[in-house]
């Protein structure tokens, strides 16, 4: 049994009032949509992103930067919500008894247990809807504003995505309802309309939309406060400084008459990033991963094994949230060039540049980096649990 999600990644930025798309604006530094994709990959064994065409090419490049491994294609959005879900759908061929998730975007700080929810759902009734019981009172009122009745509030659910259902049930009806002119404002409306069962699974709180600017402000404050699923790493190394090879820090080839000895290009900052990224999982140090005994990694980039550190963070359920760098050196004078070191990580990392801080220091001539033996680096970083 395969699971497909549709990503609803169309609209626009209007009520944000930004004139780019909401689901490209970032939330704690990772834009919406890469939240949102990145919550699915332990579930999707395909995903269809339904954008604008206009948005494409910045969505490919966030997914890019991102590092995240993921079969995907695009479809076009349509007029409305249902239109757009049925272009996703022409995308797959998949069996009848196989799982559809239909998500917005919008809802980027969707968490797996939610997703967990809806699939097993799906499996059991063939349907499951994300549903929150209403806390407020609703009314319903007539076109004059008066008010016709009280709905019973212990009856009142406020519905989420993703929406889940057998691939059997929801291609057909989408088919049969754009057939027929029949429009709804989500997928279980369909469901309903066919009189067929849809099973509430209880939602999540902090699964909000982002469309006003205050949702950006709320999402922020629901991420920070999400303290329990924060983790703090450190790392640090070493290398030779040495005649004959490059002086390469965060990327940067830096001029000096010394560069560092070692099996990669010995970029000795990534490599404590590195290791303070994978402290921060337990997953032990890059030796594990990167051990330099293997020849796949001599003279390689570290910038490239930095990237490949992010995937394997994401693999675990993990995302780099921010960045300390230190580089310990007596010269040459690193100063001039962190603003493109800081540049090259928040890009290989997928943060924003804000994200990420280097600094430099002399040891005032003291210890092995004072006498120019060598250049050290210390690295803090916070991840993210998803
Ligand atoms: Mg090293």
């Amino acid at each position: 049994m395969k699971t497909y999600v549709i990503m609803l990644a169309g609209g626009t930025g209007s009520r944000m009032g930004s004139p780019v798309n909401k689901i490209l604006l970032p939330v704690c530094g990772i834009p919406a949509i890469v939240r949102s994709l990145t919550s699915f990959v332990p579930f999707a064994d395909y995903t269809v992103i339904v954008s604008r065409p206009d948005d494409r090419t910045s969505i490919v490049s966030a997914l890019d930067k991102s590092g995240l491994s993921l079969s995907y294609c695009f479809a076009d959005g349509g007029p409305t919500r249902q239109a757009s879900v049925q272009n996703g759908l022409h995308c797959i061929s998949p069996d009848p008894d196989d799982i559809i998730l239909i998500h917005d975007a919008a809802r980027c700080l969707i968490k797996a247990d939610l997703i967990e929810r809806v699939s097993n759902a799906v499996r059991k009734y063939g349907s499951g809807v994300p549903g929150i019981p209403a806390v407020s009172t609703f009314k319903m009122i007539d076109a004059a504003s008066f008010v016709q009745f009280t709905p019973e509030r212990s009856h009142l659910y406020e519905i989420q995505t993703p929406q889940g259902f057998k691939a059997g049930t929801i291609i057909p009806l989408s088919q049969r309802a754009s057939e027929e002119g029949f429009d709804c404002t989500d997928d279980a409306g369909l469901l309903e309309h066919y009189h067929l069962p849809v099973k509430i699974v209880t939602g999540d709180a902090s699964n909000i939309k982002i469309t006003e600017p205050m949702d950006l402000s709320r999402a922020r404050t629901i991420l920070q406060g999400d303290t329990s699923s924060m983790r703090i790493g450190m790392g640090y190394d070493v290398h030779r400084l040495v005649p004959d090879r490059k002086l390469i820090l965060c990327g940067v080839e830096i001029p000096f008459e010394l560069g560092l000895l070692g099996h990669s290009d010995a970029d000795v900052a990534v490599h404590a990033l590195m290791d303070a990224m994978l402290g921060a999982c337990a997953l032990g140090d890059i030796g594990k991963f990167f051990p330099d005994t293997d020849d796949q990694y001599r003279g390689i980039s570290s910038m490239l094994l930095l990237k490949e550190t992010v995937r394997i963070l994401q693999e675990h359920g993990f995302c780099l949230n921010n960045a300390d760098i230190t580089i310990a050196a007596q010269k040459p004078r690193i100063l001039p060039y962190i603003p493109q070191m800081a540049a090259n990580i928040a890009d290989s990392v997928g943060l924003s540049a804000d994200r990420i801080n280097i600094k430099a220091t002399t040891t005032e001539k003291l210890g092995f980096e004072g006498r120019m033996e060598g250049i050290s680096s210390y690295a803090v970083c916070s991840v993210i649990e998803r």
